[in-house]
């Protein structure tokens, strides 16, 4: 998977703030400024074009879980 942002000072994503319209502060990730908001950014590309692309919120959500402990 190409979902592996190794951002040195990634900025906070909310996740699950799309259409779903559910918002849990619990539920942030780390994306570097390119994966967030830049060219190739969540926020840029839409989540339904970023997902197929980069991972789902959840795995990248998984992906903290585990690197938090
Ligand atoms: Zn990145
Ligand atoms: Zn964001």
């Amino acid at each position: 998977m190409a979902n592996g942002c190794e951002a040195k000072n990634p900025e906070i994503h909310h996740t699950g703030t799309g259409a779903g319209g559910r918002k849990d502060h619990a539920k942030v990730i780390g994306l570097c400024h390119t994966h967030h908001r830049g060219e190739q950014g969540i926020h840029t590309l839409s989540r339904k074009v970023w997902e197929p692309i980069f991972g789902t919120e959840e795995q990248h959500l998984q992906r903290v879980a585990l690197s938090l402990r």
